[in-house]
């Protein structure tokens, strides 16, 4: 199998960076949704809660029950709700409200500008109406950033709108009730962090994914994958590589195939360039389900180290390299 390694000094030294943003780790909270951005969730959950992190972000239910146990909260974004002394439930609509069991912790999502999900500001007063009566107990307010990555004004018109929200929650009487509303590229563009929480993803994973034109924060990625060799061949000059035979030897040369595919979650992409592994070895012919050839008769090969990289070469981003890669990947803690 291929395998995956987490580097746990640089996911540290990720988390000191997002510290120094917000003034202390206690204020980050941790983003584990989809197998904590393809890292493995448990893991990450165990070294997370290790260097002090409280709070964690997941997506559902599932999720949360599987790493509760390492943190004082756990923020659920969707699904299923219950009422638990961990878990809080975001409230993505004012219908989502009606089906809630008395005494569950909501955290309210409001929509100040990104018209995915949330209650709009409009309805800000109904939504705590109906929190009260229906005895709910309200624990945070959160929005989401539609463009914090981007040069321009959209992150600071829903910080005002964001500081009228709070206001008018404060008014209400609501308190003990947490404010959250920066991701990665707010908490790595922010001069002035004075929130109770950041909900930090890509950032911790070693990530940064801002305008170029912002000040870079140094970042490290912690996520390497690797394959290990299956058989070598020595091809002479004219013979085919793989489906299609998309690869033509343009000399005699030994080429190996190695044991990661479509079907662990590797892009295939097209037949435009090779991608090229960080050590310079192109891709030779089609990815298959499970297989890859390279130029090489090493026993393994470090397929990726730099997911924003290969991200450019698939034209995505780096968070669908990493979450694509299968959960059956083996993954270890160096
Ligand atoms: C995924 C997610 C985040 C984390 O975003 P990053 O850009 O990875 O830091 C924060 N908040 C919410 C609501 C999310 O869904």
């Amino acid at each position: 199998m291929a395998y995956i390694t987490i580097n746990r000094q640089n996911f540290y030294h990720n988390l000191n960076q997002i510290a120094l943003k917000t003034g202390s780790k206690e204020k980050i909270a941790i983003v584990l949704k989809d197998n904590a951005y393809g890292h493995g969730l448990k893991l990450i959950a165990k070294l997370a809660s290790e260097y002090g992190i409280k709070h964690a972000v997941v997506r559902d239910l599932t999720e949360a029950d599987e790493v509760k146990e390492f943190f004082e909260s756990v923020l659920v974004l969707a699904g299923e709700s219950r009422v638990d002394e961990v878990c809080s439930f975001a409230i993505n609509s004012i219908e989502q409200l009606s089906g809630m069991e008395k005494g569950c912790r909501v955290e309210l999502k409001v929509d100040t500008g990104m018209h995915r999900n949330g209650v709009a500001i409009s309805e800000l007063d109904e939504a705590l109406d109906m929190i009260t009566e229906k005895g709910l107990n309200l624990v945070g307010v959160m929005t989401h950033f539609k463009s914090a990555d981007e040069l321009g004004s959209d992150y600071f018109w829903q910080r005002k709108y964001f500081a009228l929200v709070k206001q008018r929650v404060n008014e209400r009487g609501f308190d003990n009730v947490r404010f959250h509303s920066h991701n990665s590229s707010a908490i790595l563009r922010t001069r002035s962090f004075d929130e109770d929480m950041v909900r930090a993803g890509i950032a911790a994973y070693g990530y940064d994914e801002l305008h170029e034109s912002f000040d870079k924060t140094d970042l490290r990625p912690v996520l390497t994958l690797y394959a290990k060799k299956v058989a070598t061949k020595v091809l002479k000059a004219g013979q085919r590589v793989g489906y299609g035979g998309n690869y033509t030897a343009p000399k005699d040369m030994v080429v190996s195939t190695y044991n990661i595919g479509y079907g662990d979650g590797w892009l295939r992409a097209t037949d435009k360039a090779p991608y090229q592994t960080s050590e310079g070895l192109e891709v030779l012919g089609r990815v298959s389900m499970d297989l890859i050839s390279f130029e090489s008769e090493k026993e393994s090969l470090c397929i990726m180290d730099d997911a924003q990289k290969a991200a450019k070469h698939f034209e995505t981003i780096s968070y669908e390299i990493m979450t694509a890669l299968s959960s059956d990947i083996p993954r270890e803690v160096v």
